[in-house]
Order: C-alpha cells, then structure tokens, then sequence
C-alpha cells in the first residue's frame, strides 16, 4: 500500500498541471493560428479544454479520510494516465513544429521539449512510475531529431540530449530517494522496522472505508506488554530494545494473511486482522488468535544469557461500519486492554457496550467527585472498635459521598478513582480535617475513646506536602495529649514506594501519630517489610476473619498473623468481625482490639456519640 503522501502530493500536482496546459496552450494555440499551423491549433484546443475538465475531476474527486483502498488506487491509476496525456500532448506539439523549418517553428519545438522534460523531472520526481517513463518518450524523439539533421552539431546536439536526459533522471532519481526516505520514516518506526500509529490511523481509515463497501467485518488487536518497564528499568535499555525486536519477530511469524503489525509506541503494537463476511466468525477469529498470541509471547526469550519472560494484555474491538472513526477504535481497543490490565492482565477482552458503559459511569464519576467537596457532599462515617469486654476503644473513620447526581457512591469506587486521578490528594486532606475537627469536639463533649483510625491512600501518602498538611493541622486542632490518639491506617503496597516512606513515616510519628497497616496479609506478603516500617499495629483483612468458620487453614493464617504482630509488639485490630464464633476464636488467639459487622456498622457522628454512651 503506497502511503498517503504519495497520493496527497500527486493530488496537489494536478493544479499545477492544469495551469501550465492552460498557459502552454494558449502560446501554442495562438502560435499554430498565425503560422497557418491550424493542426496544432486544433489540437491543443482539445487538450486543454481535455487535460482541465478532467483535471478538476480527479482533483475534486479525491478525498483520503473517506476513500477505500480500491478507490484510491483507481484515482491514483486515473490521475497517472492523465499526467502522461498531457505530457504526450507535448510530445505531439513537438512532432508537429519540428519539421516546420521555415519559420523557426522547429526552435520552438526543441524548447518545448526541453521545457517539458524538465518541468517532468521537478513535478513527478517522487513517482518513478511517471518521470522514467515521460523522460524517456520526450528525450528519446528529440535526440533522434537531432541525429537526423546529419550534419556535425547534429550529432553533438544529439550528445547533449541524451545527456541532459540523464541528468534529469539523476536529479529525480535523487529527490525520489530522499523523499522515499522521508516517507519511510515518518511511517515505520525505527527500532522494529514496523509500521508507525500514523500510518496505522491511515490504513486502518482506508480499511474501514473498505468494509464499508463490501460491508464486511475485521478487528483490532491492541497488545501491550506486562510490565515491560521492569525489564527496562532493571535490564537496562539495550536487553528492552531486544526484548521488543524479539516479540515484533514472534507476532510476525503467526500473522494472519492480509494482516497487518503497527507498532503505536513504547510496548505497544497494534494488528488489524483478516476481514470476515459474518460478526460471529470474526469475533471467534480474533479471540482465537489473540489466545495464540499470549501463548506465544509466553514462551521464555533468551537475550544476552537473560532468560526472560513477559506477557501481555490484548485489547479487541471489532471494526464496524458505524461511523465512528480510526482514531476511536484505537481508542476502544485501548479501553478493552486497560480492562484485562485492571483484571490482573495476562488476557483478552473486546471492548462492549458493557465496558464503554463502565467508562463512562467512571468518567462521570470522575467529573463529580471533582465537585464532591465544594457541594459539601463528602461526610464522614464512624465505625467503633471495642475491646474484648466489648468496651468502645477507639473508631475508624469511613469516607462517604452522597451525590445528588448518582445518590450514595462506594467508598471503594471512589477513592480509588481518586487514586487515580490524583484528586486524592485533596479529598485525603479534606477527610483529615473533617476527622481532627470530630476528635476535637469529642473531646470538648467528653466522649473519651483511646484512639480514631484514619484511612491514608498510596497517593496521598506519597505527596511531598503530607507531612507539613498533618503538622499544620495538628497546630490548629490539637492540644499536645490529644494527637497520641491518632493512628493512620496505610496499606502494605507502600512498601513499593521506595525507602524514603520510612523517613516521612518516622517524621509524622513524631507529631505523635501511630500507623496501623491495614488489610494486613492481602498485599506483599513479606515479612520483612514489617521489621522495616515503623508501625505499632496491624489490621487483619476481613477477608480472613470472614473465612474463619469456613476453612481450617483461614484460622492458622489469623493464628500465625496475630504470631508475628506478637513478636514486633503490635497491637492487632479484627476487623469484619461478624459472628460470635469468630470473636471467640480471635479472643482466644490473643486478639486485642474488634471491629465489624458484629458490634455496629459504620455511624453517623450523633450516632456513634450514642453508641459510645451506651458502650463506654
Ligand atoms: P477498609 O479501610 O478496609 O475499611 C473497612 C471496610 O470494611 C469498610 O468499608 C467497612 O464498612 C467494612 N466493614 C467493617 N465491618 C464489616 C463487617 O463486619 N462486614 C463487612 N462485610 N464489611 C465490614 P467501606 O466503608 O465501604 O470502605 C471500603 C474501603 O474504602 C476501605 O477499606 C478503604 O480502603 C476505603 N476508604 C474508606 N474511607 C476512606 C478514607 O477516608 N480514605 C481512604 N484513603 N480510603 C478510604
Ligand atoms: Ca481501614
Ligand atoms: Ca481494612
């Protein structure tokens, strides 16, 4: 397939063509009138009122966002028989003047011809198919002319035909080259030699054209590779560049027929499939040879004594004739993948209504919550943690968002769209305003409890301003006793940070604050990562207390948690504690703090103040 420079600049070309066949021929025409050479007259009459009414034509009728492959190809084929036309239409000019000795007629035909093959040199360059061909029909008569004038200069007129010919063809032969060159780069990429995103966006819009016509169906694959950085960033860039060469090589190897690999950067590859006649078999299709895929770049590489391995996620959409463009289905494709990457990736999915639904909702959601705080439609839930004489000890605090738009929104989904968009930062900093004014009042009402948990995400941990927020806040709320009541709740995966987390924990530790690894078990399972973070307490995730009537080796993981806070001195909280059963073996196990289901769900503040009273 030519790329759409090819095309483009040929389009741009017939303009060109249309007002020299316009000017050349109004000269010839008036020419051939007053030397009585009505002939040439007549006909360049003909070629110009031919070469414009059929140039407007092919110029208007290309359009390459909405044109098929076949259709382009037919413009192209059509616009070539048209540029040679017009370039014979010279030659015939110089077939008629040459031999018109007496007025000089012949100097203007030697001119014409010269001036032709020129102007066919600078104008097609890029096309070989055009100026090998023209340069020759336009030099070839001319240095024969010359030839048979006989006579010495004749035959050096001759020499310099031919030699001026060929060095037009140099000259094109050259710029071809270049431009080829440049075209070459601007859609392969360089590393694997694959196609690059622009060009895919250019074929995949010929393609859907295409289908269109034929109202046939195809996909496409978007594969991105599983933590690929990794590789990257421990390996090092050469070992990633290999890796990538080695998977391009893989793919190509089992690609379909009419398939065709684009590589749209990083670790990213793009393929469009076969084209089916029915949606059922298409779809079969692409599930099948995305599965073969994943099993084939499964297999081990061995790049420089490194054995590696990696996986990928492989997003699919299904190119119908709907009207959505390239681009979007790129985009779909894009969406599906990032799905089997949130899924735990290693797999394929097909981008559905089902998924474009779930974006939207999040992107609604999204927008929103951006909001959340201004409409004052975050609030704060309060769910007491009591001691094993069921004593009301301490409380964590339970984000909530009622919004007037989509009514009561998951802790769950929204913290962790937070997450992702950074909004944490400022809703984490709200959350933790709310909670300091509430432990303040209670402590002005007398409600006495010994601690309040407060949830702190990755993110918001992470931002370079938390320490000096918390200091700040603690100035303004706290009398010095009050703070040795607050326990921030962070999760295990904060180890993946780095190693400055231990100073900025030690740093807040010193305002007072104790940390509580929360969903304890769920994340890095190592243990050496509690002998590093400065923590006083764990959490048990719910998960495990939930399993303990149910399966034996549920109670010796709780058994064998509850061991190990024992050893770093850590206080260990339960949380999710629903039946009796449950509290009596944690009891039992040496467990000192409960919180669930069980004693009380998460309360609103007068709530929890009742609850208190009740339970102090
Ligand atoms: P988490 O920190 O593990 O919070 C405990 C979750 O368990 C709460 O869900 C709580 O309502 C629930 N829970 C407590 N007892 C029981 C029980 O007996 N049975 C069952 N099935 N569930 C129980 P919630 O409030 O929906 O919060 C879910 C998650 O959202 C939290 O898990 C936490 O990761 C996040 N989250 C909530 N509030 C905040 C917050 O203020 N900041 C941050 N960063 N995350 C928060
Ligand atoms: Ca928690
Ligand atoms: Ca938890």
């Amino acid at each position: 397939m030519r790329a759409n420079e090819d095309y483009s600049y040929l389009h741009k070309q017939i303009p060109v063509m249309m007002v020299l066949s316009l000017f050349s021929g109004l000269a010839y025409i008036a020419l051939g009138w007053i030397n009585d050479i009505y002939i040439a007259a007549l006909f360049w009459y003909f070629a110009v009122v031919l070469i414009s009414t059929r140039g407007y034509l092919l110029y208007k009728s290309f359009d390459i966002k909405n044109m098929s492959e076949a259709s382009l190809k037919g413009w192209y084929d059509k616009t070539r028989i048209l540029f040679y036309f017009f370039f014979l239409a010279w030659l015939v000019i110089f077939l008629i003047y040459a031999p018109e000795s007496d007025s000089g007629m012949h100097y203007i035909a030697i001119f014409t011809e010269i001036g032709a093959s020129t102007v066919a040199s600078a104008l097609l360059f890029p096309d070989k198919k055009l100026y090998k061909p023209i340069l020759l029909f336009l030099i070839t008569p001319l240095a024969i002319y010359f030839f048979m004038v006989g006579t010495w200069y004749g035959y050096v007129l001759t020499f310099f035909a031919v030699t001026f010919g060929w060095v037009l063809l140099y000259a094109a032969n050259g710029s071809n080259a270049l431009f080829s060159k440049t075209i070459f780069q601007a859609t392969h990429d360089f590393l694997t030699g694959l196609y690059s995103r622009q060009y895919f966006v250019e074929y995949l819009q010929k393609k859907m054209n295409n289908l269109k016509q034929s109202g046939e169906f195809s996909y496409i694959l978007l594969i991105d590779l599983d933590y690929f950085k990794t590789v990257n960033d421990s390996l090092g860039h050469d070992i990633g560049d290999r890796l990538l060469q080695e998977v391009v090589k893989r793919i190509q190897n089992n690609l379909p027929e009419n398939a065709m690999l684009a590589r749209l950067g990083g670790d990213e590859f793009i393929i469009t499939g076969s084209d089916f006649n029915n949606k059922k078999e298409c779809k079969k299709n692409a599930l099948q040879f995305s599965e073969e895929l994943l099993g084939i770049l499964k297999a081990t590489y061995t790049i420089n004594q490194h054995h590696l391995y990696i996986s990928a996620s492989i997003g699919v959409s299904l190119i119908s004739s709907n009207g959505t463009s390239a681009v979007d289905f790129i985009k779909e494709a894009d969406i599906a993948m990032y799905e089997v990457k949130d899924k735990g990736r290693d797999g394929v999915f097909f981008y559905d209504k089902e998924i474009s639904a779930r974006v939207e909702y999040n992107l609604r959601l999204e927008q929103l919550l951006h909001l959340a705080i201004e409409k004052n439609e975050l609030y704060l839930a309060y769910q007491p943690q009591l001691n094993e004489k069921q004593k009301v000890m301490g409380v964590e605090v339970l984000a909530r968002w009622k919004s007037k738009e989509l009514g009561e929104v998951s802790p769950v989904e929204f913290i962790s769209i937070a997450e992702k968009t950074g909004l944490i930062v400022e809703i984490g900093q709200h959350i933790l305003e709310s909670a300091f004014i509430t432990l303040k009042e209670w402590g002005e009402k007398g409600i006495d409890i010994k601690h309040m948990s407060i949830n702190i995400s990755v993110r918001q941990f992470m931002h370079h301003n938390i320490i000096k927020d918390v200091t700040a806040l603690c100035n303004k709320y706290y009398a010095a006793g009050m703070k040795s009541k607050l326990i921030f709740e962070i999760t295990e995966s904060i180890v993946a940070e780095g190693d400055n987390i231990v100073e900025t924990i030690n740093e807040i530790k010193k305002l007072g604050i104790r940390f509580s690894i929360d969903d304890f078990g769920t994340g890095y399972s190592s243990l050496s990562y509690i002998r590093k973070l400065p923590v006083d307490e764990i959490k048990i995730d719910r998960h495990f207390i939930n399993e303990l009537s149910k399966y034996s080796n549920a109670e010796e993981m709780v058994d064998i948690i509850i061991h190990i806070a024992n050893i770093f001195n850590l206080v260990v909280v339960a949380e999710g504690v629903e039946t009796r059963a449950q509290q009596d073996f944690l009891i039992e196990h040496d467990c000192k703090v409960f919180q669930g289901g069980l004693y009380s769900q998460p309360l609103s503040k007068d709530e929890f103040e009742k609850f208190y009273l009740e339970n102090k």
